[in-house]
């Protein structure tokens, strides 16, 4: 953290920054180059770290660590953590940090430099030299952009900036939290409204990264930090409550004995732990039970085994031997969380009825559930080393869902407040939901819980969604509005290019980033570079004549029957609006569809001149009665509202519903739900409408509101 890089006793940073040169001008060539004769034991004071770090990765080659951790100590020479430490000991905490997490050298040489670009007059293109393009990459991806260039901007970017960096290599994620994780221990030393603020970025941006990466300890410790800072009443209450506990005897101590022999007894080779809840988890059960915590609150047993079955024989003991609670058996080993996590969540109670929550998984899930991404290692190589390919990179397990879709609504944030607000409002969902398509040809999507079809849409369809009048939701017809549930099959119904657009209550309805962003920025007039089409004239005999929605299957107006072309799409003709039960020919057209105008329409006259054949259409007889909607375009003038409902009235038009837009650049768009007495005063009537000053374009609208 660069705010925290300074000097001592007020000493001018340049002054720190002249050391700085020395010593990267003594050291530099050592470090950057690698000594003329290597080091035979490393500085002492990366000992713990390489210590860590053996313990995961025996045959680590230590090397490469010395001579960053080098070059990182004669880079920050001279500067100071505002708690008085040499500024060294924060890159060495956060790397220590990782490497008892696991993480792989790679990125504990990254992790020693995070830093030097940022704050020290080392430049990337000397770490890419001495370290490669990857240590590169890392550093690059945690360097923070500067405030003098970005102002205000400047954190939100710089978290634009660092997940951008993470699609492509996730170890940047980690880095950084192991950052903020240090940063926040030492916290302390701030200023109240610095520690409180920092503490809410840490709460709605790293602790939600924190938990979809999987980086479970991380996380664990970051909640608590944040809960000492921003609750603090609670945090001693909770701290209370843990020390009330700790003074009594532990139920909890005779349950894991019981557990233990039973799975002696069965023959099942499995290690029992007892392991306390943090203080935030405590917090939470309270919250839950409304007053003190209960002796299961505080801790729960940890059964680790061998094997993927082993898994489930430990869950056919408990449930035999002991009583369980069955609504609280979930298996995350068969449905995996969006986390990577696995394990089998149960509670059983003993005979005196004493209530233990218990998780059940193997060594390997508990690494991942521990250290999540982290544990999974080098992104580009696989386990054996080899370098990974363009197909693997698609499976890459580090580069989730939720990651990709970030990336990809992320490019479409036009501020960075909008970017920071969209980051926050996804990263408060905590789960997700898979949909389906009903072509087969088209993959499933994955969507944050609540998301509705217009969400669906963009995620499907991007910028073409902007045309969506409708969906199909397991095969019936849905509101655009519709919240999706797992496991629900999506179709969804575009206008044909350019004759619909969303309205300003499309972002009622939309919860993605990807769909908001994109229907702000149409709103806005700034549909992805397309211009804008400019305000139609408003000579009165001069109106330009637009594309007009191409009448489409609504649940309000069921398409006409065609019975000579069975199976052929059936459009019903802009020209004369054919509306039930106006009597109707249909003409076979290009691409095997059928057009359906109304039998006195000039237009259709001309195709039986020309030698086209009618075909005899009918209308289903549940759609006999005349509700239609309508949709006028106009530019905003005093009175517009008052001259068309006038007009309305005046054809016997009721009004079952009105919507007015709110006016952009001056155009308004109308929307009316009527019921006609009879269908054939339908064009008459919009006639009507287009005749009334300011409006340019009355039209079906496409999709029933
Ligand atoms: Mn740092």
């Amino acid at each position: 953290m660069s705010a925290e890089a300074t000097t001592p006793g007020g000493m001018a940073r340049d002054r720190g920054h002249r050391r700085n040169v020395l010593g990267l001008r003594r050291l530099g060539r050592a470090a950057v180059f690698g000594p003329a004769d290597r080091p035979h034991r490393l500085p002492d004071a990366i000992e713990h770290v390489a210590q860590a770090h053996r313990r995961h990765h025996p045959g680590a080659d230590m090397d490469i660590l010395c001579r960053a951790y080098l070059l990182a100590e004669a880079a920050h020479r001279g500067q100071y953590r505002k708690s008085g430490d040499p500024y060294i000991t924060h890159p060495l905490a956060v790397t220590l940090i990782l490497a008892e997490l696991g993480a792989e050298t790679t990125t504990l040489t990254a992790s020693l430099l995070h830093d030097t670009v940022e704050d020290t007059d080392v430049t990337l293109e000397q770490v890419r030299d001495a370290f490669g393009d990857e240590v590169r990459h890392l550093v690059d991806g945690v360097t923070k952009l500067e405030k003098v260039e970005y102002g205000a901007a400047a954190e939100s970017e710089t978290f634009r900036k660092m997940l951008v960096a993470t699609g492509s290599d996730v170890r940047v994620m980690s880095i950084k939290l192991a950052d903020r994780l240090h940063n926040m221990r030492t916290l302390g030393v701030m200023r109240p409204e610095k520690q409180a603020r920092i503490a809410r970025v840490t709460r709605d941006v790293l602790i939600p990264l924190a938990e979809r990466l999987g980086v479970q300890t991380l996380k664990t410790e970051l909640e608590d930090l944040v809960f000492a800072v921003l609750h603090p009443e609670e945090h001693a209450l909770a701290r209370e409550s843990l020390r009330a506990h700790a003074a009594r005897p532990d139920p909890l101590v005779g349950v894991a004995e019981a557990v233990r022999l039973v799975l002696r007894e069965a023959g099942i080779a499995a290690e029992v732990q007892i392991r306390p809840r943090h203080l935030f988890s405590l917090h939470r059960a309270r919250l839950k039970r409304g007053g003190e915590p209960g002796p299961s609150d505080f801790a729960r047993l940890l059964i680790l085994v061998a094997e993927d079955a082993d898994c489930y024989a430990v869950l056919g003991e408990l449930h035999t031997c002991f009583t369980p609670f069955v609504t609280e058996f979930k298996d995350f080993i068969a449905a995996p969380k969006f986390n990577l996590y696995q394990s089998l969540h149960t509670a059983v109670a003993d005979a005196s009825g004493h209530v233990a929550e218990v998780l059940v998984r193997t060594s390997r899930m508990h690494r991942v559930a521990e250290a999540g991404v982290v544990a999974l290692g080098d992104p580009h190589r696989t386990a054996d080393g080899e370098p990974v390919t363009e197909d693997g990179e698609r499976a890459d397990p580090t580069r989730p869902g939720w990651l990709s879709r970030l990336l990809e609504w992320q490019r479409q944030a036009p501020d960075s407040d909008t970017f920071w607000t969209a980051l926050r409002d996804e990263l408060a969902r905590d789960r997700e939901i898979t949909v389906f398509a009903e072509a087969a040809d088209q993959g499933p999507l994955q969507l944050p819980a609540g998301a509705t079809c217009l969400d669906a849409a963009y995620a499907r369809h991007g910028q073409d969604a902007h045309a969506c009048i409708g969906a199909r939701v397991n095969g019936r017809l849905a509101r655009l509005r519709t919240v999706l549930a797992d496991g629900d099959t999506v179709r969804l119904l575009l206008a044909p290019d350019g004759s619909s657009g969303p309205s300003a209550d499309w972002l009622d309805h939309a919860i993605t980033p990807a769909a908001r962003i994109a229907i702000q920025r149409w709103l806005a007039g700034r549909p992805d570079g397309d211009p804008v089409p400019p305000p139609p004239a408003t000579t009165p005999g001069h109106q330009p004549a637009r594309a007009r929605p191409e009448p489409v299957e609504t649940a309000e107006e069921p398409a006409a029957e065609v019975p000579g072309a069975p199976g052929a799409p059936v459009r019903l003709a802009r020209c004369c609006t054919p509306v039930p039960p106006d009597r109707a020919i249909g003409f076979q057209v290009r691409g095997g569809a059928v057009t359906v105008h109304r039998d006195d329409c000039p237009g259709a006259a001309r195709m039986i001149r020309d030698g086209r054949p009618p075909l005899p259409v009918t209308w289903p007889s549940a759609s006999i009665g005349c509700r239609v909607t309508l949709r006028a375009e106009a530019l905003g003038r005093p009175e517009l509202f008052a001259d068309l409902t006038e007009a309305l009235a005046s054809h016997g038009a009721a009004v079952l519903q009105a919507e007015v837009e709110p006016p952009r650049q001056q155009r308004v768009r109308h929307t009316y739900t009527l019921r006609l007495p009879d269908a054939s005063g339908l064009p008459g009537l919009m006639r009507a409408m287009r005749r009334v000053p300011g409006v340019y374009d009355v039209s079906r609208a496409a999709h029933a509101r």
